[in-house]
């Protein structure tokens, strides 16, 4: 008998010819991510994974849980298929409370119909089980039998919730414009979760904002790196450009005119490594600058690629409450300045005309070379 974990995947089975694209990506996804602790096979329209030391049980299970493409994990025993072997497996199952046995029979050589063996194993339970009684409609512990075609019977009693989602990768390539405040590492998470591997840009303008913010955005894309694998991160140098705006433009427009030169840089980076979208934090009405006009004035800067804002319609209440879970909350919530809020104007125009922002902008009159300057200039940090 053998201890192993099934690992189940979800949005996968709606998949037609193409499935197995989908199934070998979150294959090689599950070993990049339990690195070498086990061993992993495919059977059926699961995974099974197998051969780890047993107090590596729950860290596998942990790490599993944040492979997005997976819907659950049970932890299972694995044995040959026979009646004798099941039985007296099912007869040291020792339970309290209500019950109910559910079995699944691929291999359809093992004679006993499902229904059947449910109840006969449910008899065998209850017989050495005192304080045990049968619930068929909302039982505290569900037994499951599954009788695979590859001979063996696997038993288990418990299923620990998957993040969901499509394997990273199979969307494509997206660059997040990573800030370290809390709403763009969880656009980026949310992202990759619709199967999008991550790389990263962040805008840092030393001295304005500190080593300390740098390394912030270091440790959330750090953070994210457990859902997503690798994360190439591009530090860009803005200091240059941030003064720029601040001693040629109306302060108004100091925002919109730095967020209209953030995607520039952005789309640039991204087609220069393979990406074929953005993905920001924006979320209408947060704040002054994401207004419609706002969002238009950054938005028709990008020539080439969709901007995607997965945050768009959510409350703050219901982004933090994802950044909790995903474990990025806390280091967003760390006080370093970041670039924005540093050359913050007290009254930033709220509804910008696309017409203001290229006027205001045409007074940078060398804001082609600063760009290039930037990009030319950029840190490339390789993390997960
Ligand atoms: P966040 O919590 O992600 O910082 P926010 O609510 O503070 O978002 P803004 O500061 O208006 O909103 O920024 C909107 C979006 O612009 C961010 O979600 C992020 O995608 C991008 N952004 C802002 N500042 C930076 C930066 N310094 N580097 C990279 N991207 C940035
Ligand atoms: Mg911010």
């Amino acid at each position: 008998m053998n201890k192993v974990i099934l690992a189940r995947y979800g949005e996968i089975h709606l998949k037609g010819d193409n499935r197995y694209i989908f199934e070998n990506v979150l294959e090689k996804n599950i070993k990049k991510s339990i690195n070498g602790m086990a061993k992993v096979s495919k059977i059926g329209g699961r995974y099974l994974i197998y051969d780890y030391a047993s107090d590596m049980e729950s860290t596998i299970i942990n790490k599993l849980q944040k492979v997005f493409g997976l819907i659950s994990v049970s932890p299972a025993v694995e044995f040959e298929t026979s009646l004798e072997n099941i039985q007296s497996f099912c007869a040291n199952i020792r339970l309290q409370g209500t019950f109910k046995v559910k079995s699944t029979r691929a291999d359809k050589r093992f004679s006993i119909h499902s229904n059947e063996l449910s109840a006969m194993m449910g008899q065998v339970i209850l017989e050495n089980n005192e304080n045990l009684t049968v619930d068929l409609h909302n039982p505290e512990h569900l037994v499951e039998i599954d009788i695979r075609e590859n001979g063996k019977t696997y038993i288990l009693s418990t299923r620990f919730e998957c993040a969901g989602g499509l394997p990273v990768s199979t969307s494509g390539k997206g660059m997040l414009m990573l800030s370290g405040g809390i709403d763009s590492p969880v656009a980026g998470y949310l992202m990759a979760k619709r199967g999008l591997s991550i790389n990263a840009t962040y805008f840092h303008s030393f001295p304005y904002t500190s080593e300390q913010a740098k390394q912030k955005v270091i440790d959330l894309a750090d953070i994210l790196t457990q859902y997503t694998g690798k994360i190439s991160l591009f530090v860009v140098p803005f200091t240059q450009i941030q003064e720029a705006i601040n001693a040629n433009c109306n302060r108004e427009f100091m925002i919109t005119i730095m967020r209209r030169i953030m995607v520039r840089i952005t789309e640039k980076l991204a087609t220069l490594n393979g990406c074929e979208c953005i993905i920001t934090g924006e979320n209408l009405a947060q704040v002054a600058s994401q207004t419609v006009q706002g969002i238009t004035c950054s938005n028709s800067v990008a020539e080439k690629l969709p901007i995607f804002r997965p945050l768009i319609a959510y409350d703050k209440i219901e982004i933090t409450r994802i950044a909790e879970r995903i474990g990025t909350f806390e280091t967003s919530s760390l006080p370093y300045e970041d670039c924005c809020t540093v050359f913050v104007p007290p009254r930033p125009v709220i509804k910008p005309k696309v017409s203001e922002a290229i006027r205001e902008e045409a007074k940078i009159v060398n804001m082609q070379e600063l760009i290039d300057w930037a990009v030319t200039n950029t840190q490339k940090i390789e993390l997960g």
